[in-house]
């Protein structure tokens, strides 16, 4: 990963333009969504984007501005596109970049509402989807249809921290025309920078590690200015998903200690990630740190360190369930990324919308919990999940 200063330098300063703001270290909220004008000229100009400046909310405000520069800035993109919530921003880039009668490869195993937005696509609106494990970069290549517009790529996966090779997917996309999209919501830009590795866009739920507190819904796009003017023609103009600016300085806010929290993220996931892999009620253990993970060299080669989720599964959902009942530090819920410790039973929460032979065909079963490791001290997580392991 390559990066002109540390990203511990780059989250606190990425939003910075002190000359515009009159010297406020902090973005101020820009409560506007109307702005006038000197004079009908300027007016005509900034309405047919021809000069720089605000007009209307929905299409464009200081405080969203920054985010989205910010956001671009750590993800080494050359714009941000910011969006009420994560499947705002992945709703309008798919339906900006594809059209009916285009095609998309994506994961058969991944965030349950991404996926079931795709399946939405090729029933409702004639666009072609073939879901494959990503783990084996070739499945990329073996789905392409003269029709393929787009490849998605998220990585780690959710729930199952799949690991795909981003570089190689990237490589296989641009020999053939199509345009990669990767949600680096899970890894973070302090993990891992998808655009360095020949990605065009990277999307993310902000809810999650960007804004860091479980107090907000937010969703970015990060890519080259012309795939985000393209997406911001239909995507925020025509859907109008558009991030509040209150919202977006909270995102702005969280981002400043993002390096922070990823790395105590990390290392809280890696010490969890080790005690659940020697326990013996333990089943299984998904996390790319660990040796035995299929594409751990891959995590390896393409990211920081190996981020701050883990899932495990225990024999079965009885057994899932009595844990996350017994636990007390952590708390039973169905979002990531916050700085506290979050557990969740995928099959009967996030993954209940897939059916019981989509589940099995994406390694999702019953005994299958995922945690969001938090900020919390260590030894505390590990006494708390060991406890309630032994009550199974
Ligand atoms: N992408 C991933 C990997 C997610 O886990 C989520 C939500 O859990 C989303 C996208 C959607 O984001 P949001 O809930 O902000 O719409």
């Amino acid at each position: 990963m390559k990066r002109d200063k540390s990203i511990f330098t780059e989250a606190v300063h990425a939003d910075q333009d002190i000359s515009a703001n009159h010297g406020a270290l902090s973005v101020p909220i820009y409560n506007a969504s109307v702005f006038a004008f000197n004079d009908s000229d300027q007016a005509a100009a900034v309405h047919n984007f021809e000069e720089p400046g605000y007009f209307y909310g929905r299409l464009g405000n200081p405080t969203r501005s920054a985010l989205e520069s910010a956001v671009a800035k750590l993800e080494q993109a050359e714009s941000g596109l910011a969006f009420a919530s994560g499947m705002a921003a992945i709703s309008a880039a798919i339906l900006s970049i594809a059209r009916s009668g285009d095609h998309i490869v994506a994961l058969k195993s991944m965030y349950s509402t991404s996926s079931n937005f795709l399946k939405y696509a090729a029933e409702f609106l004639d666009i072609g989807v073939t879901f494959i494990d990503a783990t084996e970069s070739e499945n990329y290549r073996g789905a392409i249809r003269p029709n393929t517009r787009i490849f998605w790529i998220e990585t780690p996966s959710n729930p199952l921290l799949n690991i795909t090779d981003v570089e190689t997917v990237a490589e296989i996309a641009r020999e053939n025309g199509i345009v990669t999209v990767a949600d680096n919501t899970f890894a973070s830009p302090y993990n891992q920078l998808p655009v360095t590795q020949g990605v065009d866009l990277v999307v993310h739920s902000a809810t999650k590690y960007l804004g860091g507190h479980s107090d907000l819904s937010a969703g970015v796009l990060a890519g080259s200015k012309q795939l985000i003017e393209k997406i911001f023609s239909k995507g925020v103009k025509l859907f109008g998903g558009a991030v509040a600016p209150e919202v977006a300085w909270l995102v702005l806010r969280g981002i400043k200690t993002l390096a922070l929290r990823m790395k105590q993220h990390g290392d809280n996931a890696y010490a969890l990630a080790h005690m659940l892999d020697s326990h013996p009620k333990v089943k299984a253990v998904y996390y790319p740190g660990l040796p035995a993970h299929k594409n751990h060299e891959v995590a390896k080669r393409q990211m920081k360190s190996f981020g701050g989720m883990v899932s495990f599964a225990v024999s079965g959902e009885t057994e899932a369930k009595t844990l996350l009942n017994n636990l007390r530090i952590c708390s039973i819920a169905t979002s990531l990324g916050g700085v506290e410790t979050i557990v969740q039973h995928s099959a009967s929460m996030t993954h209940a919308t897939f059916t019981q032979e989509e589940r099995e065909s994406a390694g999702i079963t019953d005994g299958l919990i995922r945690m969001s490791v938090g900020i919390e001290d260590k030894e505390d997580l590990i006494a708390d999940i060991e406890s309630a392991l032994e009550k199974i």
